[in-house]
């Protein structure tokens, strides 16, 4: 898949959008998510082109990858998560709902969360 520069996470990296930003550096942005599932919800993206997991995978370097991860950790930190743990989900596509196509981790955290893999069974 393309990289569409108009999906709304590029134009909240382009400043076009606004966003309620929690963490920012020069490779990552988190911002709280509009419609919160959790106390705290918020959406940690790289800030290169990355339309999923996958793509953020195969493209991105060891260095970014590592980047990337450390940096939602210690957002996790800052915001309180670590003492009673929180949960990292990332949709990849349209089985798992993805609505946004440029990489993203959503945080969850600051409730119980209930069982893993949402509500279906089958
Ligand atoms: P996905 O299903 O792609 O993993 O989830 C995309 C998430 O982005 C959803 O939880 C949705 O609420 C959130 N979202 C969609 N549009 C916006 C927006 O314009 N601003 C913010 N902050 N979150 C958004």
């Amino acid at each position: 898949m393309a990289y569409d520069v108009n999906n709304v996470f590029a134009k909240i990296l382009r400043g076009e959008m606004p966003a309620e930003r929690v963490y920012e550096d020069d490779h990552v942005l988190a911002i709280k998510d509009i419609h919160p599932k959790a106390p705290t919800h918020v959406l940690v993206l790289p800030k290169g082109p990355y339309t999923s997991l996958m793509d953020f995978s195969i493209r991105a370097t060891v260095e970014e990858m590592g980047y990337f991860f450390q940096t939602i950790t210690k957002i996790a930190e800052r915001l309180g998560l670590n003492d009673k743990g929180f949960r990292l989900v990332s949709n990849i596509g349209a089985d798992a709902g993805q609505i946004v196509p440029h990489f993203h981790v959503h945080l969850l955290g600051g409730k119980q969360l209930g069982s893993m893999a949402g509500d279906s069974d089958s």
